[in-house]
């Protein structure tokens, strides 16, 4: 039995910082779920172009090798973008949730995982030992990826980031399958106005708690 933490919240949320924070903090392992859908949108678009069909994707999705994706590849604009009309497709889901189940297989000599992305708590591990929903104002968020893409001088007004951070926000919400909500019995914990030392404060005290509470029950 591993220790699992699932961390769910919308883009730019806070919850990747918040997730591999946790993960040194404790020594835990990490897995980034966004990083599937932003790889597979990059093949996808890389064969098919940006026109490809629901079975284009599901093609790519049947051969995809997470240890392929390179990280300096899937952080633009654009991925964010097709990354999350290719993640609304539901026989791509049903692809991926088996990538993501295996990782705790992958990981069961470790002391615990925690794993980010939208349907965490939800779908991929339910059973979870803490789940947290990671919000922050729209405003907030924009900044942050704003910051993101000058920092790699990627070219984009802040006034496209809104746009974008809200198309984004409304597929994943909105789609027939695994949509962004929190599980009922995650914590909620809003990123607004608050630094990352803070915020960490605040989840490693839930994280050792339910750690201890985890350790007594073994
Ligand atoms: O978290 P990140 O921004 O890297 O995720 C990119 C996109 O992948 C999201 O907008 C979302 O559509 C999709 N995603 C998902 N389920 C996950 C992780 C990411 O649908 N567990």
């Amino acid at each position: 039995m591993t220790f699992i933490i699932a961390i769910d919240g919308g883009a730019g949320s806070g919850k990747g910082t918040i997730a591999r924070g946790i993960s040194k903090k404790f020594n835990f392992s990490y897995f980034d779920t966004g990083i599937i859908y932003r790889g597979l949108a990059l093949k996808t678009i890389s064969k098919y172009g940006e026109d490809f069909t629901d079975l284009n994707a599901v093609s790519e999705a049947n051969i995809f090798d997470i240890n392929s994706v390179n990280e300096s590849e899937i952080r633009n604009p654009i991925i964010d973008k097709y990354s999350s009309i290719i993640a609304s497709i539901p026989d791509v889901r049903k692809i991926v949730v088996s990538i993501q189940r295996n990782f705790r297989e992958q990981s069961k000599h470790h002391r615990g995982i925690v794993v980010d992305g939208r349907d965490i708590g939800t779908i991929i591990f339910p059973n979870a030992n803490l789940k947290l929903f990671i919000s922050a104002s729209l405003e907030e968020r924009a900044k942050r990826r704003f910051s993101y893409f000058l920092e790699k001088n990627q070219k984009i007004s802040y006034n496209d980031v809104i746009k974008q951070l809200q198309k984004r926000d409304q597929r994943d919400k909105e789609r027939s399958v695994a949509p962004l909500v929190a599980a009922k019995d995650a914590h909620l914990i809003d990123t607004t106005g608050i630094n990352i030392e803070d915020t960490l404060d605040i989840v490693s005290s839930l994280v050792i708690k339910k750690f201890d509470d985890y350790c007594d029950i073994l």
